[in-house]
């Protein structure tokens, strides 16, 4: 999306073909993104859809772009049921020290730079928090006794398609390519290439068969190292950071939401009750250390942002499951939260997919506990302020600022 076209839209407003439950109306206005290249913004709630479009001419029908948006409302809230939400701790009452958004500050001192949409460097005070939160995030490895893992930022295509990704997350994919081994291709692009406003004029016949793509998240390799073979002790506990790419289309605001980013994980495999104990644990250990920094959040149930066509049904499959716990944290400039973390139980799912036995020959169970780095340190900014000198004690002890 180019920032020439949020210019100047046109607005289109209609009613949802069916009315929109209030718990749906966030997942649904997020998948407006994807509907049509030329939708800028979407708003929506339960009896008014709001979308602006650019560029839009008069000529143009809005019955067409009306009718995929309606694809989309009937086929998400059509008979879908409000999921129960689970809160396992809520501190969003911590008093906090600060009030408005960081991001303009931060990019006004630079510490923040955008590069394209979703694609940011981060100076020194963001990194040397983030290097805080790891800290942490390590001595929590370290307390299951994680084996250190690397893994790489790109993943075979044939990887995605064994557990199913294709299905479920097909609109935040990011793909890879190169230029054909073909020497007048190769020629040809390095004698024209050339960026518009758009991007890259090559030609789509210069590029190779897509077959690998960027990772969109780190516990996957460790279940494709573990494939088709059985799980060495029966139990493995592993951690990695690395960089995590999904596609978020107009989404793509601030550090609250990324193309690129960075998430670290403590990861675990074996029985279910293993996995269960470690991930509640895990949970209970961060819970201390949440509470020595004064961080306002709470720990919520909480769903994966499947595809519209996966949506209900898989969405309802987490919630009924308690597959996955969010760690919200309080955002006070917008009075929202942002999700910083997450505690995943995935059953034997990947056991399953990737034949991955346990000592009895049955599939293995895995769960992970996932960090987004950057979103951590920015939902700590939003609360305690960009000066250090304000900050709780616990963190500034850590810090060389
Ligand atoms: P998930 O596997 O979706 O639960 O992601 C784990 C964590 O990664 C989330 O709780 C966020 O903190 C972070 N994360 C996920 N998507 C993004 C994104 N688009 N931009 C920044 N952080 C993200
Ligand atoms: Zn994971």
């Amino acid at each position: 999306m180019s920032s020439e076209r949020a210019r100047n839209p046109t607005r289109i407003e209609f009613a949802p073909a069916t009315s929109i439950p209030d718990y749906l109306t966030d997942e649904i206005q997020a998948k407006l993104a994807y509907v049509d290249e030329r939708i800028v913004r979407a708003q929506v709630s339960s009896d008014h859809i709001l979308l602006e479009v650019s560029p839009w001419d008069e000529a143009q029908s809005a019955a067409e772009l009306e009718g995929k948006v309606q694809r989309v409302v009937l086929s998400m809230a059509k008979g879908a049921f409000k999921p129960k939400v689970q809160i396992l701790e809520d501190h969003l009452d911590r008093p906090v020290s600060f009030r408005q958004d960081p991001m303009p500050e931060l990019l006004r001192r630079g510490e923040v730079s955008q590069e394209a949409d979703g694609v940011y460097t981060l100076g020194p005070l963001l990194t040397r928090l983030i290097a805080f939160f790891e800290d942490q995030f390590l001595s929590l490895a370290a307390s299951f006794d994680a084996a250190p893992y690397r893994f790489p930022t790109l993943i075979p295509a044939r990887y995605l398609e064994r557990v199913n990704y294709f299905r479920a997350f097909p609109h935040s994919l990011t793909f890879v390519t190169h230029l054909r081994e073909d020497l007048d291709v190769i020629d040809e692009f390095s004698q024209h290439a050339a960026c518009d406003q758009h991007g890259l004029t090559t030609p789509p016949g210069s590029f190779d068969t897509i077959q690998t793509l960027l990772s969109p998240a780190v516990c996957y390799h460790l279940y494709f190292a573990l494939a088709d073979k059985p799980l060495p002790g029966g139990q493995v506990v592993a951690t990695a950071v690395g960089n995590c790419f999904r596609y978020e289309a107009i989404n793509l605001t601030s550090l609250e939401r990324m193309w690129n980013f960075t998430m670290r994980e403590v990861i675990f495999v074996g029985s279910k009750d293993f996995v269960l104990e470690n991930r509640e644990l895990a949970r209970q250990r961060m819970a201390k250390f949440f509470e020595a920094i004064g961080l306002a959040y709470r720990v919520e149930s909480a769903n994966d942002p499947f595809f519209i066509g996966e949506f209900r049904k898989q969405a309802a499959f987490q919630s009924a499951f308690q597959l996955k716990f969010e760690i919200r944290a309080s955002l006070p400039y917008k009075d929202s939260t942002l999700a910083v973390g997450s505690y995943n139980y995935h059953q034997d799912f990947f056991g399953r997919s990737l034949n991955i036995s346990l000592p009895d020959g049955s599939p293995a169970h895995t769960g992970c506990v996932a960090f987004g780095l950057e979103r951590i340190a920015f939902a700590f900014l939003a609360q305690f302020g960009l000066y250090p000198a304000q900050w709780p004690a616990q963190v500034r002890a850590h810090l060389p600022i």
